[in-house]
């Protein structure tokens, strides 16, 4: 499988703003800031999609979300954030490697659309 853009920039290929890193997953600031405090957290294992997720990814998507946690506190989120996982291109998924996106720092619209 070819490296995602999201492997590249851990790998150092290509530059990104990585905020965040440890065994399991890394972070970084995304390129096209839908908020003020735009971020996504990555799993180091190029799993694609949580569609292609399996029992054996149960840790790494729960330490996906601890994580994200952890960096909403450290960004001064609090509890006002949102957490967002596109699967598929129907759904709006660009970039073929789980991530999930926090968003805050604005107010948060419901439906998303
Ligand atoms: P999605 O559409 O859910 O797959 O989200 C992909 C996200 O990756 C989008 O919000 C893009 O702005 C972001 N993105 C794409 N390329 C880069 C990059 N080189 N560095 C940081 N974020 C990126």
């Amino acid at each position: 499988m070819a490296k995602s853009i999201f492997t590249k920039i851990l790998d150092g290929e290509i530059p990104g703003d990585i905020l965040f890193e440890d065994e399991v997953c890394f972070a970084i600031k995304d390129i096209n800031p839908q908020a003020p405090i735009h971020i996504l957290i990555i799993p180091k294992k190029p799993v694609e999609k949580v569609s292609d997720a399996e029992s054996d990814d149960k840790e790494m998507l729960g330490h996906l979300l601890l994580v994200s946690k952890a960096i909403a506190n450290e960004q001064g989120l609090d509890d006002n954030y949102r957490l967002i996982i596109n699967n598929g291109a129907k759904a709006g998924q660009s970039v073929f490697h789980i991530h999930v996106h926090l968003l805050g720092g604005r107010s948060l619209n419901w439906p998303p659309g």
